[in-house]
């Protein structure tokens, strides 16, 4: 066998209503009493948070929320929360949210434990130092930033740049589905076809694929694929939820071991030059990639074909095909719009977002076709 290292979060606590006694939970399991929630301000003025807020409170927590989070986060906002989080003289980082929130929660508990900055940190491996005790509680099903080792900040103004390093992953991760009931369905679908797109690319990663990480992309990729639609047609409908949720941190745990690679190398530039959500920048270049990619390595596809659609029968090449099938057909029935152009991105615009994605070499790597800029242009022309 191939050797092979796997990490994850050693913690995990997968419980509907579980945020409504969050101050118990955390307090039998750490020392800490001073804690920095990091979220956003939407979520904050719903009233979510409060069951949890309330809980942390009645077991003697000092809290402090700190609302500022933005979709990709940029550099400024990251050292902002900082500041705040350690003039309060936080003891422990939660962050509540989708992955922005949890990606900044993450950088927060690093930059407060050390003196190294965050401009030191890009890239795999450079963080020095440990952190303050870290908490994840996703409240979107997609991301799986609560169990990665990876945050994403924005770098200028159209650059995102990911940090990579063994600290950013949690002490404990928190899944409730109940948090989760109030998303839209529009959101609710690019995030999970996000984490499906995860599921893929740990399969089929061309460096750090292993019998772990097979095994927790294709359960994900079945609970996903399941529960995709109910989840969007009744947001209510806590099976599918959970389902989702679950399916979201499978999918953290395998691309955690085994990166992703082109489809998110080809949607980081549509968010960084057109703020098109992570989820849907990943959903529209999907299939295209997968298509590029089926032309040279169909096998990992045709593997996932059989293990998600039924009856099928065939050589690799079609069953390659099939899947890549199955999966357009599933994200056309969530209603979501799988054109470039009908989220307003320009003809003319595709050369630049070609050249922006051959600088994700972090991601390119993992892909399992070699792709030049001239690909990622045909690519993005596809998708158009
Ligand atoms: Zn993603």
């Amino acid at each position: 066998m191939q050797a092979f290292s796997f990490r994850t979060v050693p913690h995990l606590l997968i419980e509907r209503g579980a945020s409504a006694r969050l101050g118990d939970v955390l307090a039998t399991r750490f020392q800490a009493r001073r804690v920095c929630v990091v979220t956003d301000g939407f979520l904050h003025a719903s009233g979510l948070l409060q069951p949890a807020l309330a809980s942390l409170r009645a077991a003697g927590f000092d809290v402090l929320v700190i609302d500022d989070v933005q979709a990709d986060p940029p550099d400024v906002v990251v050292d902002a929360v900082t500041a705040r989080a350690r003039a309060f003289g936080a003891q422990l980082v939660l962050g509540i949210g989708g992955g922005s929130s949890m990606d900044v929660a993450k950088l927060v508990a690093v930059l407060l434990a050390g003196t190294q900055a965050l401009a030191e940190m890009y890239g795999v491996d450079q963080v020095r130092g440990e952190r303050l005790p870290l908490v994840q509680v996703p409240t979107t099903a997609g991301t799986g930033s609560e169990v990665t080792p990876i945050a994403i900040v924005t770098t200028g103004a159209t650059t995102k740049s990911g940090i990579v390093a063994r600290q950013l992953y949690a002490d404990m991760a928190v899944l409730d589905a109940d948090l989760t009931t109030g998303l839209p369905a529009t959101i609710t679908a690019a995030t999970g076809i996000d984490a499906m797109v995860h599921a893929i690319e740990a399969f089929t990663s061309r460096r750090l694929k292993n019998p772990l990480s097979d095994q927790l992309a294709l359960q994900s990729l079945d609970l996903l694929s399941r529960h995709l639609l109910r989840a969007c047609q009744d947001g209510q409908d806590l099976e599918a939820r959970e389902a989702m949720l679950l399916g979201s941190l499978l999918a953290g745990q395998a691309f955690a071991n085994a990166p992703v690679a082109a489809v998110h190398a080809l949607a980081y530039p549509l968010g960084g030059r057109f703020h098109l959500p992570h989820g849907l920048s990943n959903a529209l270049v999907l299939p295209h990639v997968l298509r590029f990619n089926a032309e040279t390595a169909p096998a990992a596809y045709a593997q996932l074909a059989e293990a998600l659609v039924p009856g099928l029968s065939g050589e690799v090449p079609a069953k390659a095909q099939a899947f890549i099938r199955h999966l357009e057909a599933l994200t056309a029935a969530t209603g979501l719009p799988m054109r470039l152009r009908e989220h307003g991105i320009p003809a003319d615009a595709l050369p630049q977002l070609a050249a922006d994605a051959m600088l994700q070499t972090r991601l390119l790597v993992n892909n399992p076709r070699e792709l030049s800029e001239a690909d990622a242009l045909a690519i993005y022309r596809s998708a158009f």
